[in-house]
């Protein structure tokens, strides 16, 4: 490890897919799993290195894994597309934002930044004087960000017809919410240790990787260790596992993957 390289860790706070798992009102062996590994929250990271807490996604789930996790602080967070499950959380990052001086960056693509402003007018607005709102400021979406000492690195995706961002920072890469990867990102991902990937479910989706399609992309890029997230109730953790490579893991909420950091 170089001098500019940094211990991080990827903290995943939430490995399941839209619904979450179980998901209500399912009977299934995968929702009524006594396996913690099973309970999926909402999918979304955070990125922790020296004393930061730098989020990816605020899905509908941010207060529970925060509280699960001990999350006491933020410094950022950055958007990969504006559906439902990724953006829901922005609402509760009002407590963590009154504790700075500066307002806490959101980092979003223009069509997200849309959503976000029109579904949290309240937050955005110059008018509403209420004390209490979240103290964010939305801030475009660079091809790269330098936070704190690590570069974050747009890495775009295809989620269905929805371009969705991923991304890379130091030796790690955050890819949710895709279908497929095009050609221009794969420069993108070289030399990983760490990959985590969209694989919803054993069967073909219209806008999300699969295991199989998931598999061969970890086949190409060719990280040292690969994660895959977004899950549904298809998956019982102890089923599929052991029918992967010893290269090729399911992530699970709560899960903590160390990396370096580095500026580009
Ligand atoms: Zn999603
Ligand atoms: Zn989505």
């Amino acid at each position: 490890m170089n001098a500019t390289m940094m211990n991080a860790t990827i903290l995943m706070l939430g490995s399941g897919t839209s619904m979450g798992v179980p998901t209500l009102g399912c009977k299934c062996r995968v929702c009524t799993s006594s396996d913690p590994r099973d309970n999926r929250t909402r999918p979304s990271i955070a990125i922790l290195y020296g004393e930061r807490c730098v989020l990816i996604d605020s899905g509908p789930d941010f207060r529970q894994q925060a509280l699960r996790e001990g999350i006491d602080h933020l410094d950022a967070v950055f958007y990969t597309h504006p559906h439902a499950d990724h953006i829901l959380g922005l609402d509760d990052l009002r407590p963590l934002s009154f504790q700075g001086k500066e307002k806490i960056p959101l980092h979003a693509d223009a069509a997200t930044a849309a959503v976000l402003e029109r579904m949290f007018e309240y937050t955005f607005s110059d008018s509403n004087k209420y004390p209490f709102k979240a103290r964010v400021s939305l801030q475009p979406l660079a091809d790269v960000t330098h936070l704190f000492g690590i570069d974050f690195l747009r890495v775009p995706l295809l989620h269905g017809e929805l371009q969705t961002a991923g991304f890379r920072f130091g030796s790690a890469a955050y890819l949710t919410d895709m279908s497929d990867i095009p050609e221009s990102s794969f420069p993108l991902l070289e030399n990983l240790d760490v990959l985590i990937l969209d694989a919803l479910r054993l069967t073909p989706h219209p806008s999300h990787s699969h295991v199989e399609q998931s598999l061969k992309f970890v086949e190409r890029i060719r990280p040292k260790q690969a994660y895959f997230t977004h899950m549904s109730h298809e998956i019982l953790h102890a089923e599929v596992e052991p029918t992967l490579p010893p290269s090729v893991r399911l992530a699970y909420d709560g899960l903590r993957i160390p990396f370096a950091g580095a500026p580009c």
